[in-house]
């Protein structure tokens, strides 16, 4: 046996016992899917009734531009720029440069603040507290597209569904959902991420939620997103709500 030989077997004799240590830790410990549970009023996307909802929806026109574009919040404050990036790659809006990517130009969460979006906030501001709905609108108007703002205090349940069932028959415009968590029976504060489908059987909307580490997207009463973005934002004194964005 020559010495690199040698070293090999060695190697593999040593990281046996360390493989099975691993596996078993694994197994005690459930280190597999690490997302929350759900609780019964949602509807996993990731099960046969969550894909049966998608195949049988008459309002899916975005679900598709935003699964190709769909990203996971860069830190747990990033929701709202990871929903606007998926957004502003969604309608092909000209990126700034991605130095990571070469000669390639894509939006990211790293290169997505410009000088105009950080006149609305800093990236060092959001990382700690988000942003409101408000903010939200304007750093997504940093870009050539319009930012209708709804505050979810503002729209009945119907006027919510007929606006958003519309834009989600329609390609080439999105709808972002800035939410209260626990009203929809998660963990907990307020939320941003896009609304990416609706399934006229079940009244539901399939929201594409951008902290992948911690839920699968879900399907959720529409009566229970109007509720949940007609909830106060304590930064702001409003309510939540949603905004329909298209090229300008
Ligand atoms: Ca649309």
């Amino acid at each position: 046996m020559n010495t690199n030989n040698y070293r090999f077997s060695l190697l593999k004799i040593i990281s046996l016992p360390i493989q099975a240590l691993f596996l078993v830790l694994c197994l005690v410990s459930g280190l597999r899917a690490q997302t929350l549970p759900l609780t019964e009023n949602l509807i996993n996307f990731n099960s046969i009734e969550g894909e049966e909802l998608l195949i049988e929806s008459q309002a899916r026109q975005d679900y598709f531009p935003l699964s190709i574009q769909f990203v996971t919040q860069r830190n747990g404050a990033y929701c709202g720029v990871a929903s606007i990036v998926m957004v502003l790659n969604a309608l092909s809006i000209p990126a700034p440069e991605t130095p990571e990517f070469g000669r390639y130009n894509t939006f990211t969460q790293n290169n997505f603040f410009n000088a105009k979006a950080r006149q609305v906030i800093t990236p060092e501001v959001v990382s700690r507290q988000g942003m409101t709905l408000e903010e939200l609108g304007k750093l997504l108007e940093s870009y050539p597209v319009t930012a209708e703002v709804h505050h979810g205090g503002d729209v009945t349940l119907e006027e919510f569904r007929n606006l958003v069932v519309k834009n989600l028959q329609e390609a080439n415009n999105f709808v972002l959902v800035n939410y209260l968590r626990k009203t929809i029976g998660q963990e907990r504060g307020g939320h941003i991420s896009p609304v990416a489908a609706y399934s006229e059987e079940t009244d539901r909307f399939l929201i594409l939620d951008v902290s992948r580490y911690k839920y699968p997207p879900v399907w959720v009463k529409a009566e229970q997103l109007w509720q949940a973005i007609a909830t106060i934002d304590s930064t702001s004194g409003k309510t939540r709500g949603f905004v329909l964005v298209s090229r300008r």
